[in-house]
């Protein structure tokens, strides 16, 4: 009678735990991935277990967990500010490991078709210029503006000569190549190594992209990436940029919102080869 009371006790209790969420263990740094909107985010955050959401400000943090290790989706909003502000609130709250900020972007160069995907082997910064002085009446033309790195120095950026250059950068090589091995399982189009230039501006202007193309080697444009690689970067955290082409004004590509979509699908499996890398 004592045995089969201890059995019965065992039993429930296996089940007891069993039913338990499983959750992420505590202390375990979680990979946290970025997407300025809905159409960038919905599909990833969706695919998550044992989701929880939290908000904190304007910005959404969907909690979960991928293959058991924490993930983290993160809407940033659109834009420089947004993206920045969202990725030092992920930071300061969630200790990530690393950040993957990924979504649409425009082409810069005619042979990226529609659905194929750059991995920032850096960012630039698409949105801070000097302009050369001229008077009233003259006009402006942005072809004639100096890059300025408002990362260089401590002085005036507009006169410290070290800083006309255009602020870059790096991604991460370990996120990298275990992004570069992932290649394959994306279909729809190619994945290559490439520089993502970023700024609150959407430009459709041929001679300045192909200015940037030439002098910072401009793969894609977009809104984001470089934002939140700097802010990563001041805080040491590993960073890589993955974008897929959504539009393309150097061979007439018109925007299409479903390549978002497809960014989210080579991201999750780039995140599922990331965390079976780490330790838990
Ligand atoms: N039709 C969309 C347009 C997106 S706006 C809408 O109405 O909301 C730009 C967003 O898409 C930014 O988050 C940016 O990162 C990305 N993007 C896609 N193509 C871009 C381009 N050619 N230039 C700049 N940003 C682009």
């Amino acid at each position: 009678m004592a045995r089969r009371i201890a059995f019965l006790f065992l039993i429930s209790f296996t089940f007891h735990v069993a039913a338990l969420p499983q959750g992420p263990p505590a202390g375990v740094r979680p990979v946290v991935v970025q997407g300025a909107m809905r159409s960038e985010t919905e599909k990833l955050a969706s695919n998550l277990d044992n989701v929880s959401i939290e908000r904190v400000g304007g910005w959404t943090f969907w909690r979960g967990t991928l293959d058991g290790y924490p993930v983290i989706v993160s809407r940033t909003l659109k834009g420089i500010a947004n993206a920045a502000a969202a990725t030092a609130i992920a930071i300061e709250r969630y200790n990530p490991i690393a950040i993957i900020n990924q979504g649409t972007a425009g082409g810069h160069e005619p042979g990226l078709r529609l659905y194929d995907i750059v991995l920032g082997n850096s960012a630039v910064s698409l949105g801070a210029f000097k302009t050369p002085y001229r008077p009233a009446g003259a006009g402006s033309n942005a072809l004639d503006w100096v890059p300025l790195n408002l990362m260089a120095s401590d002085g005036s950026a507009g006169n410290d000569s070290s800083a006309r250059k255009v602020a870059r950068f790096p991604g991460d090589t370990v996120l990298l190549a275990v992004a570069q091995r992932a290649a394959r399982l994306h279909t729809r189009g190619r994945v290559v190594d490439g520089v993502i230039g970023s700024s609150d501006m959407w430009i459709d202007e041929i001679d300045l992209i192909e200015r940037f193309h030439t002098k910072y080697g401009t793969s894609v444009e977009d809104m984001e990436t470089a934002s939140a690689a700097q802010i990563a970067g001041l805080f040491h955290v590993a960073f890589l940029g993955i974008r897929v082409v959504s539009d393309n004004t150097t061979n007439g590509e018109p925007y299409e919102p479903k390549t978002g979509e497809a960014c989210e699908e080579y991201v999750y499996q780039v995140v599922k080869a990331y965390v079976a890398t780490l330790a838990r």
